[in-house]
């Protein structure tokens, strides 16, 4: 099992994190820690040099800081990401979040901003990993202008049937989920009616824990694994034999 997705550099785990990295070492096989600004993707860097063949990075800028980023900002997260091309899995994380964001002038600054990150990802062929909340289906619209992004990830998709029926017609997408699906009805509902094969699942740590106080861990992975079996009555081990593999396919892990 593979945690594709969390942020175990955050300050939370500054305590234990030794302690959390073994609970997940003992459990999964990988973990992709995301990066969310200049400093968080430089301590993810040193996370995966520290648990070098466990742990793998992802550079990107969070949307919803993205929006009063200064061009100087985003323009050091690109060098960034050109200096560590033969480090990092994927670009991300990156996009734009519809939820928390609702001024038009900040949202088109987001775009502009994720626009770079997609234009980036084409020129050096690497996939993407997109924080899109609220705004999934205009995503899915922008994926077949970029021939040359390897793979699309929806991280934490939460959109709609429908988009998810079209993210399914592509042959380079995925959606993936977390432990959220342990508690939201929401969830639930979409991972019976979506394809394995367009699956992956992440924890998002800290966040999503099962309660608001709790504190998430990527060894937490476990459980969504066990729910989508549950919920699709299938074995465990075939949804972890499917999502393991398309994880590795998508970041070369
Ligand atoms: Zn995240």
């Amino acid at each position: 099992m593979i945690d594709t997705h969390c942020h175990i550099d955050f300050k939370d785990f500054d305590e234990d994190r030794e302690d959390v990295i073994k609970r997940a070492k003992d459990k999964l096989d990988n973990v992709v820690v995301s990066g969310y600004s200049n400093d968080s993707n430089m301590d993810v860097l040193q996370l995966s040099k520290d648990y070098e063949g466990f742990i793998y990075p992802t550079f990107g800028f969070h949307p919803v800081s993205s929006q009063n980023a200064t061009d100087e900002e985003i323009s050091i997260a690109h060098q960034n990401i050109v200096n560590h091309l033969d480090e990092i899995v994927a670009i991300g994380e990156v996009g734009m979040d519809y939820f928390y964001v609702t001024d038009k002038t900040l949202r088109e600054r987001q775009q502009e901003i994720f626009t770079g990150f997609l234009e980036l990802a084409n020129e050096y062929k690497k996939p993407i990993v997109m924080h899109v909340r609220d705004c999934e289906k205009k995503a899915v619209n922008i994926i077949p202008d970029y021939d040359d992004i390897p793979y699309f990830v929806f991280h934490c998709y939460g959109g709609s049937l429908k988009t998810a029926k079209r993210i399914m017609n592509m042959d380079n997408a995925y959606m993936s989920f977390s432990t959220m699906l342990c508690y939201s009805k929401q969830h639930q509902d979409l991972i019976e009616k979506i394809d394995l094969n367009y699956v992956l699942t992440e924890t998002d740590s800290p966040y999503l824990a099962m309660t608001k106080e709790e504190r998430n861990e990527p060894v937490n992975v476990v459980k969504a694994v066990h729910k989508i079996a549950e919920i699709k009555d299938i074995d465990v081990s075939i949804v972890d034999e499917i999502t393991t593999n398309n994880a590795r396919k998508i970041f070369k892990i």
